[in-house]
């Protein structure tokens, strides 16, 4: 659906207010601490995909505007088992990706980890965590949804669950369009490989190259909904990682010094609240799904 008028404008950010409220109650409810986002560092997420970075002079040492939490979610743990934050994200992707309707230049992503947790714990709080937002927006949003035309049933759990190479053998790479319109409900993929991924995701020690992570995909063509898995947390597997992917050390000098002060064995993911919104809204572009977007390439945003 396009967004037309100030009413299905209200029902989208009506919905969306909903998706944030039932989110964090479902989250507290299972032991989650809620931590405020950070917007500046001097280390965030390589991403494994090209963006322009957004440094800020900040006394006169280039910081970054933030990509994503996973480093600090990682040293937080410290101090709270299991987190949970709203952060914004600034990703000045290419101009190109612009036209799948996915993409914005800022949004918002549901970051979460949890200390000790395996990827199947992680799995099951994503299950749990769509379930109980899907159902309460179908409670509490009933006339919204009416207003959009929009119809969403909520999956019953565990959710299917495909490989990686499994996905890839079917559909080709990249597959996630392919897949996701063949989709139902919304399904897993595992087990993707080294090479197409960050470092910080756990490698297997039984399968080396592949990796114990996993993405959320939705059905009805609206692609991935979260990304996340275990990771590593070992310093001289992190160095390892660095090393066979040749990324150059100086930009995660900060990080590698907490992880030799020690960080925790842990899995999260982090789930994008405007596509989550688009999926549940039924739109056709991710930026009918937040106030004040910023489409990639657009220099003529507020
Ligand atoms: P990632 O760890 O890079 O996969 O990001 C986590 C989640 O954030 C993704 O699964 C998406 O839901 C969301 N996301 C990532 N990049 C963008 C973007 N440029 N615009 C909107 N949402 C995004
Ligand atoms: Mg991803």
């Amino acid at each position: 659906m396009r967004i037309r008028t100030e009413s299905e404008r209200r029902a989208v950010l009506t919905i969306k207010s909903e998706i944030v409220r039932s989110a964090g109650e479902y989250l507290r409810s299972k032991g989650f601490v809620e931590i405020l986002p950070v917007l500046l560092s001097p280390v965030t997420d390589p991403l494994h995909h090209e963006t322009y970075d957004g440094a800020v002079d900040f006394y006169g040492v280039p910081y970054q505007l933030m990509k994503s939490m996973i480093f600090h979610k990682q040293i937080a743990l410290r101090t709270l088992p299991k987190i949970f934050c709203f952060a914004p994200n600034v990703r000045m992707e290419p101009a190109e990706r612009a036209s799948a309707g996915r993409y914005l230049a800022e949004f918002v992503q549901l970051d979460l980890e949890v200390r000790d947790a395996s990827r199947d714990d992680i799995m099951a709080v994503g299950e749990g965590l769509v379930v109980a937002i899907l159902s309460a927006v179908r409670e509490s949003c009933a006339e919204e949804l009416t207003v959009l035309e929009r119809e969403i049933a909520v999956p019953s759990v565990p959710f299917e669950r495909v490989s990686y190479a499994d996905a890839a053998a079917r559909f080709g790479e990249p597959f996630d369009d392919a897949l996701s319109t063949t989709l139902v409900g919304p399904a897993w993929v595992v087990d993707f490989p080294r090479r197409i991924r960050e470092f910080y995701d756990r490698e297997d020690p039984e399968r080396p190259e592949v990796l114990l992570d996993m993405d959320l995909m939705y059905p009805e063509g609206y692609g991935e909904a979260l990304s996340g898995g275990e990771r590593e947390y070992e310093l001289a597997r992190i160095h390892d990682r660095l090393d066979r992917d040749s990324i150059p050390k100086a930009k995660f000098e900060r990080y590698l010094e907490e992880v030799e002060r020690g960080v925790p064995r842990s899995a999260g993911f982090g789930i994008g609240i405007e596509r989550l919104t688009r999926y549940i809204a039924g739109l056709d572009r991710i930026e009918e799904a937040r106030l004040f977007p910023k489409t990639p390439g657009d220099t003529n945003a507020i």
